[in-house]
């Protein structure tokens, strides 16, 4: 029986870090993955491929309305086929990458499905059916999530599909219906939408992505709808119906009614996007071996990413906190580290959000609803696109930085951003709060000119009132 100190299940972005980790601090690893390749849902089937097409996507947008007004002319085409193509080549350029990083790292990738089998013991079937079991000084769970479903709708992949089916559609549909106005819904609507359909999206609540700053999610619903998104909030889908035509199937029926109650509505579409959420995905872990149990809402319970059971950790989107492969990773690092018997930690108070749309959509810290709820005093600073002249001068000049510090001590609680790859520039402020930086340090900071960059200094400088440039 091959003895390992660290068997990791599960090779997303939490297990494969924690396995990398493992490797580099002299462990004897194992990885358990039971996908043909490594990098779990994140690189197989969520954030790459789907940043793969929000990329072509905008690209194509732009040269379709954009380039005229910049001088370029010339006629631009959509080919599908060839932009699934270099989606997946950039899936398997980085699932392969994993792999040679596992060979550099000496972690042994173990294919198949693996489960507890008692405390120091994980049982993994291969894909043929063949059995082995790993004996572990510690097990660390990396299982992940998988999407939520709706009662009652069924997901074919074709007609009604969930994320993994809208990377894939061979074309665009007409319509598309999208349940769901958090990250995903916005982020795969926002693709579908630019390459030809007329997108509807359909949410439960008064507002769009739960949980970032209310004053952000406004001002990204009106430029999604400015771009010609169609939203119905305050509504509840009660079915989905396929709508057939003699044997062929035509399009789906999504039914749905005001939340506050009224009358019920029929929308007929080409296809809808299921994306109400993820849930923990512990599927046949075989959990009772090791005498651990799942919280009512499906998560492993840790304590500092210790199961109750000994030896048995669990991290990432299996766990309670927000189901972010950075989270994960994060976690993957400090739970690692503990089992080396090193210090490791995670500052949940600095974990970004981002949504890769565009305009982006990047927060950090508390939102001015949480400060609020909190009773914790403190002082805005803002900044608009619209007065930087790069974000000008490349005609993005949508949205803007807003900075939120204590009104005592001025350390920075939270930066919530709307504009042009504010995703890219919104870990200055995760480290300036890893820092305990105060809004004075980012005003004081020199950002070069001109760049986009200069919008977050011009909103840290706007919490003492002396934003210069609007
Ligand atoms: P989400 O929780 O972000 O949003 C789901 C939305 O669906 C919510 O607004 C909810 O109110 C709504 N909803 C739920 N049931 C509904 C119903 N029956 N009818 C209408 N609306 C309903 O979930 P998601 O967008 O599916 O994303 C899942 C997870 O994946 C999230 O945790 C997200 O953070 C993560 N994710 C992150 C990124 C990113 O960081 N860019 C990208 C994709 C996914």
């Amino acid at each position: 029986m091959a003895a390992y100190d660290v068997v990791i299940i599960g090779g997303g972005p939490g297990g494969y870090n924690a396995a990398i980790r493992a490797g580099q601090l002299g462990l004897k690893v194992a990885c358990v993955e039971m996908r043909a390749t490594l990098g779990g849902t994140c690189l197989n089937v969520g954030c790459i491929p789907s940043k793969a097409l929000l990329h072509a996507s905008e690209l194509y947008e732009i040269a379709r309305k954009d380039f005229a007004g910049l001088g370029i002319t010339g006629q631009v085409g959509l080919d599908l086929t060839q932009m699934q193509a270099q989606k997946s080549d950039s899936v398997t350029g980085l699932t392969k990458g994993i792999e040679f990083l596992f060979k550099k790292n000496k972690v042994d990738w173990i294919k198949g499905m693996g489960r507890l089998d008692g405390p120091g013991r994980v049982a993994v079937t291969a894909a043929d059916g063949a059995e082995q079991v790993l004996e572990a000084k510690a097990v660390v769970i990396a299982t992940g999530s998988e999407p939520t479903r709706i009662p009652g709708i069924e997901i074919d992949q074709e007609f009604i599909v969930d994320s993994t089916g809208a990377l894939a559609f061979k074309s665009p549909p007409k319509s598309l219906a999208v349940i769901g106005a958090g990250v995903i819904g916005l982020e795969l609507g926002s693709v579908w939408r630019r390459l030809g359909a007329e997108v509807t999206v359909v949410e439960f609540l008064d507002r769009v992505i739960p949980g970032a700053d209310g004053e952000v999610a406004t001002a990204f619903q009106r430029s999604l709808t400015k771009q010609g998104m169609v939203f119905r909030l305050g509504q509840k889908v009660t079915g989905a119906k396929l709508i057939s035509k003699g044997k062929k199937t035509t399009g789906v029926a999504l039914t749905f009614e005001p939340v506050k109650g009224g009358a019920p509505e029929t929308l007929e579409v080409d296809a809808v996007l299921v994306a109400v959420g993820r849930r923990p995905f512990t599927a046949g872990l075989n959990l009772a071996s090791v005498g651990v149990e799942l919280d009512p809402r499906g998560f492993i319970p840790t304590d500092h990413f210790k199961t109750k059971a000994a030896g048995v950790y669990a991290i990432g989107d299996a766990t309670v906190g927000p189901m972010l492969a950075h989270k994960a990773e994060d976690e993957a690092v400090a739970c690692i580290e503990l089992i080396a018997g090193k210090a490791g930690h995670v500052n949940y108070d600095v974990i970004p959000g981002v949504v890769y749309t565009s305009p982006e959509v990047a927060w950090v810290g508390k939102t001015e609803e949480e400060l609020k709820a909190s009773g914790i005093a403190y002082k805005v600073g803002k900044f608009p696109f619209a007065a930087n002249s790069r974000a000008k001068v490349n005609h993005e000049a949508e949205g803007f930085v807003k900075v939120l510090a204590d009104a005592t001590t001025d350390r920075i609680l939270g930066a919530h951003m709307i504009g042009p790859q504010v995703g890219e520039m919104i870990g200055e402020y995760c480290v300036a709060m890893e820092f305990s930086a105060a809004s004075e340090d980012v005003a004081r900071t020199c950002h070069p000119h001109p760049t986009r960059s200069e919008a977050l200094r011009q909103a840290a400088m706007g919490v003492e009132g002396w934003t210069m440039q609007a």
